[in-house]
């Protein structure tokens, strides 16, 4: 459903430039939770802005469903709003909107009515476990709360993919695992399909597959089942 064929991206400052990704190719299908690891400087953020369409100075070719990504900025605004939805690390909730407005916000640049919008809102805010808190505050909520609001938002307008960077890193063990457990099984139960940059052991242990990026090439590691973290 997303292919990138032989990306390359370099980036020059004075006299120096630096190939950040060598020619990435993959095939990521439809529903699949991927992790994209792998050391810092590797070309992780780079790879992300790409797939998450925010870059369009790059030489290959993405195509999604069969249809090739154009590599101009007001196309991939429109496709990345129609069909994106981001998570960061940092929530990056805006604090004097409730939950709801919050959750709300993606929505507002679509072609949708106030009722149209209530019912996603509130449907995705019982799915993530959010109901009985949407008239609070961030402030007014736990760091996972935080990233369960975060994960509603990235999640509201049924993106086919979502992007997310570092999604767990802020969170302790349990909260971690329940917001991976969150975004598999929403991803599986909305079809949506997820790309995460992340060094956690919690997240790659649980995804469909790993993507290692190292020195600007991609590996495919399998994902290591630890039985003893399962059980
Ligand atoms: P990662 O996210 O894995 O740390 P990046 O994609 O940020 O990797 O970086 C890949 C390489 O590209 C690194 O060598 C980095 O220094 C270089 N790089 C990234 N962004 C820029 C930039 N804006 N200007 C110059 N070099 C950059
Ligand atoms: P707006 O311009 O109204 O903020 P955009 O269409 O530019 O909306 O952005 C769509 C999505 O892309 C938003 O969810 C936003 O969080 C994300 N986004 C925009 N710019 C960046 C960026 N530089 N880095 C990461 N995510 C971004």
């Amino acid at each position: 459903m997303l292919s990138f064929n032989n990306i390359k991206k370099s980036y020059t400052t004075g006299d120096v430039t630096v190939a950040a990704l060598k020619g990435v190719s993959a095939n990521i299908r439809k529903g699949e939770t991927v992790a994209l690891c792998g050391p810092s400087g590797s070309g992780k953020s780079t790879l992300l802005n790409i797939c998450g369409l925010l870059d369009d100075q790059y030489e290959g070719d993405i195509w999604l469903n069969n249809s090739p990504i154009p590599k101009n900025k007001n196309d991939l605004t429109q496709i990345r709003r129609e069909k994106l939805g981001f998570i960061f690390q940092r929530y990056n909730l805006i604090p004097v909107m409730s939950v709801l407005e919050n959750i709300e916000y993606p929505l507002l640049m679509l072609d949708m009515n106030k009722r149209q919008r209530m019912d996603q809102v509130i449907e995705i805010a019982h799915k993530v476990g959010l109901k009985d808190h949407i008239s609070k505050r961030p402030d007014q909520l736990s760091g996972g709360q935080q990233q369960r609001v975060a994960i509603a938002r990235a999640l509201v307008k049924r993106p086919e993919i979502v992007i997310a960077d570092e999604p767990t890193a802020n969170l302790d063990t349990s909260t971690a695992n329940m917001v991976i457990d969150l975004m598999r099984d929403l991803g599986n139960d909305m079809g949506s399909t997820f790309i995460v940059a992340t060094h956690d052991h919690r997240m790659t242990d649980r995804c469909h597959r790993v993507l290692d990026l190292a020195d600007g090439m991609l590996q495919e590691v399998q994902p290591q089942l630890d039985t003893r973290k399962a059980s």
